[in-house]
């Protein structure tokens, strides 16, 4: 792939700075763009000396000037209790750093991704979800900043396509998990891992019996490459891996894999919390020739590895 310059918005955040690493390892010149809201600087310290990558600190709320060829616009808090924390910014950012981004796009001719995500679907009435399914979220909830907030994401990389010619591109992120993580960040796969390694109470919302599809970070990473970089087709497109585990099913799995002897407490479920989620792929199979190729036992093992790391130094 001939060299190209990047900007990756929430590069310092868990997904984006594995992407700067690999868009880094492809020869490009990457420019990491982060408010350092969720993510942290330590999550890309090792690329810093890279005289092909570069950090600004930049809220993409607010516009920025710069000359690329593609836009990862991955900036947004993903855990429900960052997104939650401060809602109305969650909406600034999906929504003005999307026109924001789309603006950069529209006047240097990048080429966008939008990372979007299976919130979209909300509490999903049709199971697997196929792009085509519009989706069932309540658009007043605790969680409809972040749901809604992608959502016009969505409708904005299409309007900017159709109104103004920019090249926008769209993928829907399902539950994507491993190293790098943050270890208080309140996702489940970082919670019951960090508790049983602490030998902590897993703790389990409801009755455990709701449902999601977990994807290792280098199969996320390698689908959103792939589709940046596919001409003639816009998405969105589904990235995700179908395997669909109850959440009972992942605390038993953590417990194993640990060797754990952490007991299970029941805490209240969340409100909205979608009670099944699995991706129908068979899109993102047809058009980028992608499936994810980490199954969840693999997967678990080398988040659990990394955060035995991260517990041991801190
Ligand atoms: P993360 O919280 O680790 O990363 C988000 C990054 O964006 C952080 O570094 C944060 O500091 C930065 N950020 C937030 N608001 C910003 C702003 N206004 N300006 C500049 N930077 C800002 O989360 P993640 O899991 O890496 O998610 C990355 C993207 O993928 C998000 O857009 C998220 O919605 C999407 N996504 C993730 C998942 C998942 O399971 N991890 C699922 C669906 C969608
Ligand atoms: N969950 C849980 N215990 C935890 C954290 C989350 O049982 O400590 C549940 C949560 O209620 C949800 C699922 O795990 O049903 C996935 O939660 P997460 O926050 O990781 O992602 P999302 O709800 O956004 O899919």
């Amino acid at each position: 792939m001939a060299t190209k310059r990047i900007l990756v918005t929430g590069g310092a955040g868990f997904i984006g700075s594995h992407l700067c690493e690999r868009l880094v390892a492809d020869g490009n010149d990457v420019v990491c763009l982060d408010n350092f809201f969720s993510g942290r600087k330590d999550n890309v310290a090792h690329l810093l000396g890279n005289p092909r990558f570069e950090l600004i600190r930049h809220d993409i709320t607010t516009p920025i000037l710069l000359e690329v060829d593609q836009i990862y616009n991955f900036a947004c808090p993903a855990s429900p209790n960052a997104y939650m924390y401060n809602p109305v910014k969650t909406v600034k950012t999906s929504v003005m750093g999307a026109i924001n981004m789309l603006g950069l796009a529209k006047r240097v001719k990048a080429r966008i991704l939008q990372a979007s995500t299976s919130e979209v679907y909300g509490d999903p009435k049709v199971h697997p979800q196929p792009e085509s399914y519009w989706g069932n979220v309540n658009p007043i909830g605790v969680r409809s900043c972040y749901d809604e907030g992608k959502r016009v994401a969505e409708t904005l990389m299409y309007d900017y396509r159709r109104q103004n010619g920019v090249d926008s591109k769209i993928i829907r992120i399902f539950n994507t998990y491993g190293p790098r993580m943050q270890a208080d960040d309140g996702r489940v796969i970082s919670n019951f891992v960090v508790q049983a390694l602490r030998g902590e109470p897993l703790t389990v919302y409801g009755k455990g019996g709701q449902t999601r599809s977990f994807c290792f970070i280098d199969d996320l990473v390698e689908g959103a490459v792939r589709m940046m970089n596919l001409d003639d087709f816009f998405g969105p497109v589904n990235i995700g891996n179908p395997a669909e585990f109850t959440i009972m099913e992942l605390a038993e799995k953590v417990l194993r894999l640990t060797g754990a002897k952490s007991t299970i407490v029941f805490k209240p479920l969340p409100q909205d919390d979608p009670t099944q989620r699995q991706p129908d792929i068979s899109l993102a199979k047809q058009k980028l020739g992608w499936k994810p190729s980490v199954n969840l036992d693999e997967g678990l093992k080398r988040t659990i590895a990394y955060f035995k790391r991260v517990l041991k130094e801190s």
